[in-house]
């Protein structure tokens, strides 16, 4: 007996139909659709507008209004070719209602044929702008109309995102073809259960793309174009739940490893703590029980620790550590940057080494008998702690067994590292507990969903005596007042920053302009002994200053953005901030994170180069107003966007296609919900929706 298939029957997982299946799509045109992230038919369904024109419409040209684009339909009244200067032609047309003159910089002969015949009338699209004498359109598309006139559109017309090389007629000709077979119902079966369809008001899968491509002249412009349509909504959901189950199933499948449990007495961290010249916050002493009752755990931990900058992430992250060489496991610390692995490793040995533990600080600059004999120690379990940035993570790097695997300000690495880390120690078939440890506190909405793998704990207190920074906005013209200032700072036996950010994009420029600034300011404060460092900087000269201003034996450094994470000089307590204008909120408060750590009131001078804009202003107003990293991850996350919060856009990571975390967060949590009720309920969608939206290059469900 064949039973008719159940609604909720998963649908059979079909290959992909590659897009040369297409007509006229041949292996160039495939290569420049690639270059959009279309490889399949269903990529082309998905390659969602942009935006829309409307030619279903005529509008009468006394309502035009500049700045809008319209159809328009009049005659040709008289045409010009001027010839002063450079020649364009002007044409003036009218239809009773108002006039319009259109202006070509460039055109054909046959196009000077086309509009040299008064009398003709015109259907043109184009966006209307203030003109000299009146309104014009530059350049607008143009057809003559005859007798028998074809009608407007009935649809509206959408324009999507191109390439080089790969024109919007093309790109409609291919959805045109991709839609037949979604007509023939052969492609994007439905994957959301009914019962949240209707819950959420969605239209089906097939209606919503079908409606997105060819929206009939009725749908409200505005709607589309701001992403609120409920078609557009459901794919957005879509996407969004993709990404949760990826990085959901993820999670299920590292837990179903075996972990080493953390299950000791806890003494060697009781007895670092006992050392330390200060006791832990409240907050410091809930997350780090909560870290422990996950060690503890046959299965790996797969934490997150969020914290403001200067709430005392590093502590924790060793107390955590002793955990596992309580029992004579090995953990390890992975940070961003040298500067900072470094800062961790010197950290870390004061703390430990009195406790007889050995840790080891590799760099990438560890290289011949010292690296070998290094890497020997690690592999025998010699070394209990091992420090490093990723070069730890490579393929020659083995530990006897790392049961620890923490990696600090993770948003500067992006989720392939965080995998690579994963991987690491997975030999013998026992996975390492993780945590990770965000140096931007990320909106709680946005964490739900780039951080689905993982639990999250946040220290929302800042150790006791600590002043908030003030914060000054400052324009460069009173430059001198500024210098003033480091000048009484350091004479108060007090330290500076001037940090010089990304005014170029490459790193080499940077350093010149820090150079430059070095020079600068060492003819205006002769007195003070000024130092430099910056990412090109040879790596021991750059050390050797980060050292001198810790040791305070340098009044003031000059730095690019690479002091932005970490580094922890108690003493110093005023930051120049110069350009400030170009960097994000959440950057600025990461780097003025630098001053204020220790007992002193710090100051932070966020100095911009005028014009700036009204909004421009009031961002950095948001610093000086607030020194709550939380609060301003949230307003960066309005003013600049979540890959700047995230950020994924400096590591280029894959983004999302048609959902936008800020618009749509508003759908995080039935999002979730969804999640939940698939992942028990209907586990066969999980794969298709993951190939769906993230494709073959699903990395992070193949871990
Ligand atoms: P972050 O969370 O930004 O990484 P750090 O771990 O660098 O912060 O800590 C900032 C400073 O605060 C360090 O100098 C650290 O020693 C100190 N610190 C940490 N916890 C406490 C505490 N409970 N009381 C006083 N100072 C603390
Ligand atoms: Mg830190």
């Amino acid at each position: 007996m064949t039973a008719a298939p159940s609604p909720l029957a998963a649908p059979p997982i079909l290959e992909p139909l590659p897009v040369t299946a297409l007509k006229g799509v041949g292996p160039k045109l495939a290569d420049r659709l690639c270059r959009l992230g279309i490889r399949t038919v269903e990529d082309v369904l998905l390659h969602l507008p942009l935006r829309y024109q409307d030619r279903t419409r005529v509008t009468p040209l006394g309502q035009l209004r500049p700045g809008e684009e319209a159809q328009i339909e009049a005659d040709l009244v008289s045409s010009e070719v001027t010839a002063r200067g450079r020649r364009f032609l002007l044409c003036h047309l009218a239809d009773g209602t108002g006039t319009l003159t259109l202006r070509f910089f460039h055109f054909s002969p046959a196009q000077e044929q086309l509009f040299g015949r008064p009398g003709a009338r015109l259907r043109c699209f184009g966006e209307a702008r203030q003109g000299y004498a009146g309104l014009e359109m530059i350049h607008p598309e143009c057809r003559r109309l005859g007798p028998d006139a074809p009608p407007v559109d009935d649809r509206l017309t959408p324009v999507y995102p191109a390439t080089a090389g790969l024109q919007q007629f093309t790109l409609r000709g291919l959805v045109e073809q991709a839609l037949a077979h979604l007509d023939a119902a052969t492609l994007l079966p439905e994957l959301l259960p009914a019962e949240w369809r209707t819950r959420l008001q969605f239209p089906s899968i097939a209606e919503a793309v079908a409606l997105l491509h060819r929206p009939p002249a009725k749908v409200a412009l505005a709607d589309l174009d701001s992403g609120r349509h409920p078609a557009r909504r459901r794919l957005a959901f879509e996407e969004l739940l993709a990404h949760q189950l990826s990085l959901r199933r993820l999670r299920a499948r590292i837990q179903r490893q075996a972990a080493p449990p953390l299950a000791g007495q806890g003494g060697l961290s009781q007895r670092f703590l006992e050392r330390l010249p200060f006791a832990l916050t409240l907050a410091q002493q809930r997350v780090l029980a909560e870290i422990g009752a996950d060690l503890a755990q046959p299965r790996p931990m797969l934490r997150l620790l969020q914290g403001d900058v200067g709430s005392g992430k590093t502590v924790v992250a060793a107390a955590a550590a002793l955990r596992a060489v309580e029992i004579g496991a090995q953990a390890a610390l992975m940070a961003p940057t040298e500067l900072l692995a470094e800062q961790h490793y010197r950290n870390f040995r004061a703390w430990l080494e009195p406790l007889g533990i050995e840790v080891a600080w590799l760099t990438g600059r560890l290289t011949g008998k010292a690296r070998q004999t290094l890497l020997e120690r690690l592999a025998a379990g010699a070394i209990h702690i091992a420090v490093g940035t990723h070069a730890l993570f490579q393929e020659a790097v083995a530990f006897a067994e790392l049961a620890l695997a923490i990696v600090d300000e993770q948003h500067r690495f992006g989720v392939h590292q965080r995998l690579a880390l994963r991987e690491k120690g997975r030999a013998g078939g026992r996975c390492p507990h993780q945590l990770i440890m965000t140096a931007t506190p990320i909106p709680r909405t946005l964490a739900m969903s780039a951080y689905a793998d993982l639990d999250t704990s946040t220290l929302d207190e800042l150790p006791p005596g600590r002043q908030p920074v003030r914060t000054v906005v400052v324009p460069d013209r009173r430059r001198a007042e500024v210098i003033e200032r480091i000048r009484q700072a350091c004479r108060a036996g007090r330290q500076a920053y001037w940090v010089c950010p990304l005014i170029e994009e490459s790193e080499v420029l940077q350093g010149q302009a820090a150079a430059v600034t070095v020079e600068q300011l060492t003819a205006l404060l002769p007195e003070l002994r000024i130092g430099l460092a910056h990412g090109r900087l040879a790596a021991a000269a750059r050390e050797a200053a980060m050292t001198a201003f810790k040791a305070g034996e340098l009044d003031l450094l000059v730095a690019t953005t690479v002091i932005e994470v970490g580094v922890d000089v108690a003493n110093a307590s005023l930051m120049i901030i110069e350009n400030a204008e170009r960097l994000g909120l959440a950057q600025l408060h990461q780097l003025r994170g630098r001053v204020g750590r220790g007992a002193a009131q710090s100051s932070c001078v966020l100095l911009y180069r005028p014009p700036l804009s009204q909004i421009a202003y009031s961002r950095l107003a948001v610093l000086r107003e607030c020194n709550d990293g939380f609060e301003i991850a949230r307003r960066d996350l309005e003013l600049r966007g979540p890959g700047e919060v995230l950020g994924t856009r400096q590591t280029g990571e894959q983004t999302l296609r048609v959902a936008d975390l800020l618009r749509d967060q508003d759908l995080l949590n039935a999002v979730r919900h969804v999640a939940d009720g698939l992942l028990r309920d209907h586990p066969d969608r999980v794969e298709p929706l993951i190939r769906r939206w993230i494709g073959a290059g699903a990395h992070y469900g193949e871990v």
